[in-house]
C-alpha cells in the first residue's frame, strides 16, 4: 500500500476499520515513518477529545456567587397572576350538559327577573301615592 491509499485511514480507530484493511493500514504504518507520525497524532487528537469528553466539568470560581447575586429579590421577577384552565373533567362535563346548563341559567334569569318584579311591585305599594290637590 502507497501512504496516498492509507491516508483515509489513518484517522480510524484500529476497531472501525474493516479487518482485513486495518492490517494492511498496521503493515504500512510499521514500515513509514511519516505515516506513522501521522497515525500517532490522530491517536493523541482522539485521547484529547476522549478525556475532555470524561472529565468532570468544574464551574469557574465565583459563578455561584455571581448567580447568588444576580437572583438577589430586587432582580427576582414576580409571578403574574393567572386564571386556573378548567380541568378535562371539567370541560367534558360542561360539553356534554350543555343543554341543561342554558336552561338551568334560563330558569334563573326568569327567576331573578320575577323577583325584581316583585320588588319593584312591592315598593311601588309602599310609597305614598303623589299629592295632587
Ligand atoms: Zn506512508
Amino acid at each position: 500500500m502507497r501512504c496516498a491509499q492509507v491516508a483515509p485511514y489513518l484517522a480510524a480507530a484500529s476497531d472501525e476499520l474493516e479487518r482485513a484493511t486495518a492490517r494492511s493500514v498496521r503493515e504500512h504504518i510499521d514500515e513509514c515513518s511519516a505515516c506513522r507520525a501521522e497515525a500517532l497524532r490522530y491517536g493523541r487528537i482522539h485521547d484529547s477529545i476522549m478525556a475532555i469528553g470524561a472529565a468532570e466539568p468544574v464551574p469557574p470560581t465565583g459563578l455561584v456567587d455571581a448567580i447568588l447575586e444576580r437572583t438577589a429579590p430586587a432582580h427576582r421577577r414576580s409571578m403574574i397572576p393567572f386564571v386556573p384552565l378548567p380541568t378535562p373533567e371539567l370541560a367534558r362535563a360542561i360539553s356534554e350538559n350543555r343543554e341543561a346548563i342554558a336552561n338551568t341559567a334560563g330558569v334563573a334569569l326568569v327567576a331573578a327577573g320575577a323577583a325584581w318584579a316583585l320588588w319593584r311591585g312591592f315598593k311601588a305599594v309602599r310609597r305614598p301615592a303623589p299629592n295632587r290637590a
